[in-house]
């Protein structure tokens, strides 16, 4: 008999790769702007990454969001960024 695997996905900064409800979703939306998906819905190309604010503070220190997603973040996504990684970093803190 042959078990359900779930889906796989990598986080694009300690590229460990966890099933795909436990990652963070990125979405590059098709207008452009780069957003949190909680909902793993939002339509555009996606990047997955650890619910840990230390990868997040990587990705985008390294700027490997851009390549991953084959954008340019904008200071604005970066600054959306930062501050949901803030909000991580509170969440484990509980
Ligand atoms: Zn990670």
């Amino acid at each position: 008999m042959q078990t359900r695997q779930p889906p796989q996905r990598t986080c694009v900064a300690c590229r460990s790769t966890s099933g795909k409800r436990e990652l963070v979703r990125v979405v590059r939306t098709p207008a452009g702007s780069v957003e949190v998906d909680l909902t793993g819905k939002k339509p555009g190309r996606g990047a997955y990454i650890c619910p840990q604010a230390s990868c997040w503070q990587l990705v985008l220190k390294k700027g490997r969001l851009d390549s991953a997603l084959r954008t340019s973040l904008s200071a604005d996504d970066k600054l959306r960024l930062a501050e949901f990684a803030t909000t991580l970093e509170q969440a484990v803190a509980i």
